[in-house]
């Protein structure tokens, strides 16, 4: 039997047989610059949460992410202690 490892890619999940590929192609990926705060833009008065959410990258672009979907927390079902 033989055993196979792969590399996997932490942000896209994308899977990889060398090591050093991997570690390049993660690094590829560019991430919101961390000492940065995102901007929240509320569109309208009845926003509830931000409309877009805009933020500084690492490489200094500022990439906007518009709201697509809204899910609910889910309900947690009560335990048997609560409520009684
Ligand atoms: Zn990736």
């Amino acid at each position: 039997m033989l055993e196979k490892k792969v590399y996997i890619c932490e942000l896209c999940g994308l899977e990889f047989d060398a090591r050093q590929e991997c570690y390049d192609h993660e690094n590829s990926h560019i991430k919101p610059d961390r000492y940065e705060r995102p901007v929240t833009i509320y569109n309208a008065g009845f926003s509830k949460y931000p409309d877009e959410i805009r933020f500084l990258m690492e490489d200094e672009t500022t990439v906007t992410y518009r709201q697509s979907a809204i899910e609910p927390p889910e309900q947690k079902e009560a335990s048997p202690e609560e409520g009684e």
